[in-house]
């Protein structure tokens, strides 16, 4: 089966608003393996509406819409499914006693434009909508041909709970009694950059079908994502399994975590099994790597302390960085993040101490320090070291990326005793 899905809306052409009804579509749809290959965004312009629904209904056999069933004049997507259809309206008068109960409950008086919203195509399926007033519509296509529209509600609340109790039931039950559903699995790597780690993986594994594997490269980390359609998750399981072998005999030294787990959740997965503490020592982060840390519940068994030491000032009192290598070197410089790691990890007592001192932009760069040079340290049990990363983007960005990658220096630390690559 394949479905196209259609956002109506002028606000989303603008770009005012974020289209999250597309993502949120688009991944429901795919883990239930269902196809879609076009989805098509249009403004609230009945011409243009009523050309892209009948385009998408010549290739598609079923078309999901967001927005456009409001009560106001530019709310048209009832008003063009019906001509393309060819379903004239009717108002039904149980939708609309609905309509009107909604605003006694919520203590209001119905505008008579909401009236519209009681408009239902001859043969259509009413969707209630329990949480708002635009009730949605399956509406049967008029040629014969099987296919369908569903119109859903523009709010996300209002059509995630009208996708969920209503669409599934309906899509399920179109494709049969053993569908397929897409199963997925994504392995994270950090450490190491896409092509790197596309050249470590080997062309054959990236170009292999069933299931499929594909590399997305995210801020300090990559991802790699295995698919495929099965009935079952133990079907699936038993595709991922011979693939997943040959990525850790490869790539395994970079991996991670699988699915949800993030560095932060990795690092202190790794910290609880050794027993170990951590303290942070951070600048131009001011505190990122601190609350990405605290954001794992159970952290406080591993998380000692977080110094936030932005000027030279709290650096020196703080952490004890002598004055005189701030003078000789500057604070972003290894000299600063291996006294302030080592000054972390000493007052806080912690195993391990990281610490982060850069240039996040946009102004204070120089030519031998520009923007985006950063300087990571880190101290442990025999160990001080520190290295220093050109990132590029945003003030955010460098930021991130610095958080991140300290996250990750930590990591490969603890994995394996000693850093990698
Ligand atoms: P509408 O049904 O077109 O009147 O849309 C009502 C409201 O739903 C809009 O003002 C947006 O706030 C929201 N909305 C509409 N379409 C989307 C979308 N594709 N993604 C996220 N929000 C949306
Ligand atoms: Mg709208």
């Amino acid at each position: 089966m394949i479905v196209e899905c259609v956002f109506v809306g002028t606000e989303l052409l603008l770009g005012e608003i974020l289209n999250t009804n597309a993502q949120y579509l688009s991944q429901r749809l795919a883990e239930l393996g269902i196809d879609q290959y076009f989805q098509v965004t249009v403004g609230d312009n009945p011409d243009r509406l009523e050309a892209t629904l009948r385009q998408a209904l010549s290739r598609a056999d079923v078309v999901i819409t967001s927005g456009g069933l409001g009560p106001t004049p530019d709310d048209i997507t009832r008003e063009v499914a019906a001509r393309v259809t060819g379903r004239p309206l009717r108002l039904d008068p149980g939708v609309l006693a609905e309509v009107e109960g909604w605003f006694r409950r919520t203590g209001r008086t119905m505008p008579e434009n909401n009236r519209r919203q009681a408009l239902v195509p001859e043969g259509a399926t009413v969707l209630p909508n329990p949480v708002g007033t635009a009730p949605g519509l399956i509406v049967p296509a008029g040629d014969g041909s099987g296919k369908a529209l569903i119109l859903l509600p523009g709010p996300p609340h209002e059509l995630q709970r009208m996708f969920t109790d209503h669409v599934v039931p309906y899509l399920t039950s179109r494709l049969g009694d053993r569908p397929l559903r897409l199963f997925s699995r994504i392995l994270r790597f950090c450490g190491i950059g896409e092509s790197a780690l596309a050249e470590l993986l080997g062309e054959d594994l990236l170009t292999r079908s069933d299931p499929t594997v594909a590399l997305y490269a995210k801020v300090g980390e990559v991802h790699l994502r295995l698919a495929t359609k099965a009935a079952t998750p133990e079907e699936a399981e038993g595709r991922f399994a011979p693939v997943l072998a040959a990525i850790r005999e490869r790539a395994g030294r970079y991996l991670y975590g699988t699915d949800a787990t993030d560095l932060e959740t990795a690092v202190g997965a790794l910290l609880r099994e050794r027993g170990e503490t951590l303290a942070l020592a951070e600048s131009c982060t001011g505190g990122l790597v601190a609350q990405r840390i605290t954001a794992v519940p159970g952290a406080s068994a591993y998380f000692l302390a977080g110094y936030v030491t932005y000027s030279n000032e709290a650096k020196v009192e703080v952490l004890g960085v002598p004055r005189e290598v701030l003078a000789a070197h500057g604070a972003v410089s290894e000299a600063t993040v291996r006294a302030m790691a080592t000054g972390a990890r000493e007052r806080s007592g912690a195993t391990w101490a990281v610490s982060i001192s850069g240039i996040a932009g946009p102004t204070g760069g120089t030519p031998e320090k520009p923007v985006g040079t950063v300087w990571i340290g880190l101290a442990g049990p025999g160990v001080v070291e520190a290295r220093r990363y050109q990132f590029r983007g945003s003030r955010q960005e460098i930021r991130q990326w610095a958080a991140q990658t300290a996250l990750a220096l930590l990591w490969s630390h603890l994995r394996e005793g000693r850093p990698q690559g």
